[in-house]
């Protein structure tokens, strides 16, 4: 990773993009075998081959890797000879898998053939830069100076994921419909020499090129967190790039964090939806103690295994993201505001509950009822416990509140009164409008047909189904929506159907699984643990 704190400020080019809702499915033909080659490719990749590639680049023998120099150009041959054994094309200058510049600096470029005559003219580039910075210098180093600085983590992670993407794209027999490009860029750390040179003399056509992946700096993998820039710079990026193969113990953090740091920056510049794939920063970041002991290798294997994921998944999708500008300008600053969940809703009868006073009372406590909409007073009056609402037992002032959120326009209370010889049946008008299925969403504009979920109500359908507020919803009853009204459309047919399971598409966290709304109880059974 490029030190930004160093670079100076350069114009972006600006670009013209449509804004246009990318339409992302998978081709359905052969959709199983394909399933099935995509879990063998991804099986490809293992932590020896991992730590045996990093172990070549971040050798004392590189001499940190310098770009034009000969630990530098030492870096380019192992790269190179990788290259040739997976066989894939050589994309450099005339034939050959370096670009030369600056003299002894080269990228190193490749690419795997598209399958689909349609697409395959269009690109999808996974990039790395090999190089590092030497000895280090005032400029480059967090010191001390003058000791090789072998860049395990940045950026001997990066280039041996992709080495290893080469190979899991290579061993299987399938070709994605889209090409591939393979991109090992030099001079990152001399303000992203490699890629800057690259975008102004691009060796396959740079219109072409539909969505990049920067990969730098993937070693140090913390709590299974692997941060992925960027997805804000395409509209529906992060639909794309959430999964359904994530391990368990990982995750996918979308930063709001983008910046001229990496070789994702100048694709961007040039109008190119470009992510960053990262493990973050750490205390070795550019010092000589960067080094291959301190690789989190079991972590670089699930980052890697995720990038062939995602990769074919681009490669072989309908429609990619299109650039969207607005995302350069989303600061981490503004994503609370964005992200805000929302305030509890006002209560829909008024009426003052509280926990019952005496340990054996059962049910909620009544303290105070006013009236409803006409004026006319509640049928409820203090000293009054309620005991059931609807057909569910009431067991406390949480569980009732959530009762009624969800409840249509009245519910049917059996209240224990003082003086009443049995308990009483009364019917309590509600105010407002029920929240569906117990959860709230909003649109989010850089993710055209999926809504952001921004409350959720406590022993709901929804918050029974595992919904909680962040998540995303982009397929109701395994169908598509256009926007937040489109959803709460379909829900409603839904619900005045005869269906009683309504499966949701939810992404947490990058991850897409499944939930299953249950509509035969949309009061719930009291839930244990309010
Ligand atoms: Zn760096």
């Amino acid at each position: 990773m490029f030190d930004a704190r160093r670079a100076w400020n350069r114009p972006l080019l600006t670009c013209a993009a449509a804004a246009c809702a990318a339409l992302v499915s998978l081709p359905t033909r052969a959709a199983d075998s394909r399933e099935a080659t995509l879990a063998a490719a991804m099986a490809t990749v293992t932590t020896g081959e991992l730590s045996s590639h990093a172990g070549v680049l971040a050798d004392d023998s590189l001499e940190g890797r310098e770009a034009g120099s000969r630990g530098g150009l030492a870096a380019a041959r192992f790269v190179e000879s990788r290259l040739q054994d997976a066989g894939v094309k050589p994309a450099g200058d005339s034939g050959r898998f370096a670009q030369r510049f600056n003299g002894n600096m080269q990228n190193l470029l490749a690419t795997l053939p598209g399958s689909d005559p349609a697409l395959a003219a269009e690109y999808v580039v996974i990039g790395a830069h090999y190089d590092h910075v030497g000895y280090g210098s005032r400029r480059n180093s967090n010191g001390p100076i003058g000791y090789i600085h072998n860049g395990a983590d940045d950026n001997a992670s990066g280039v041996s994921a992709v080495l290893e993407v080469v190979d899991a794209l290579t061993a299987v027999d399938y070709h994605p419909r889209r090409s591939i490009l393979f991109a090992f860029w030099d001079g990152e750390e001399k303000n992203l020499l490699g890629s800057r040179h690259w975008v102004r003399q691009p060796t396959v056509p740079l219109g072409a090129v539909k969505a990049a992946i920067n990969v730098d700096m993937v070693g140090r993998m913390v709590d299974g967190a692997l941060i992925v820039g960027g997805s804000r710079i395409g509209y529906g990026s992060r639909q794309l790039l959430a999964s359904e193969r994530l391990p368990a113990d990982m995750h996918l953090d979308f930063t709001w964090e983008y910046k001229e740091n990496s070789d994702h920056w100048p694709l961007c510049a040039a109008g190119v939806p470009s992510y960053f794939v990262n493990t973050g920063l750490h205390e070795d970041y550019h010092r000589p103690s960067d080094d291959v002991e301190k690789l989190n290798v079991p972590g670089m294997q699930h980052a890697t295994q995720y990038l062939v994921d995602v990769v074919m998944r681009l490669a072989d999708a309908d429609e990619l993201p299109k650039f969207r500008p607005a995302g350069r300008g989303e600061t981490p600053e503004l994503r609370p505001h964005r992200e805000r969940p929302l305030p509890p809703l006002a209560p829909r009868a008024a009426v003052e509950w509280a926990a019952p006073v005496s340990g054996d009372a059962r049910g909620v406590l009544v303290v105070a009822a006013g009236v409803d909409d006409q004026h006319n007073p509640l049928p409820l009056v203090a000293g009054d416990h309620v005991i059931t609402c609807d057909d569910a037992t009431v067991h406390s002032v949480a569980q009732l509140d959530a009762l009624l959120l969800v409840a249509t326009d009245s519910v049917e209370l059996s209240v224990v009164r003082s003086g009443a010889d049995a308990p009483l049946t009364v019917t309590l008008p509600l105010t407002g409008k029920p929240l569906q299925i117990g959860a709230s969403w909003r649109a989010d504009e850089a993710e055209p047909g999926a809504v952001f979920v921004t409350r959720v109500v406590p022993n709901s359908a929804a918050a029974r189904a595992g919904l909680a507020v962040g998540d995303r919803i982009d397929r109701v009853a395994g169908e598509p929506f256009a926007d937040a009204d489109g959803l709460l459309l379909r829900l409603r047919e839904l619900l005045a159907s005869d269906t009683t399971e309504i499966p949701l598409r939810v992404e947490t966290a990058g991850r897409i699984r499944t939930i299953v709304i249950d509509t035969r109880r949309p009061h719930g059974e009291p839930d244990p643990t309010l």
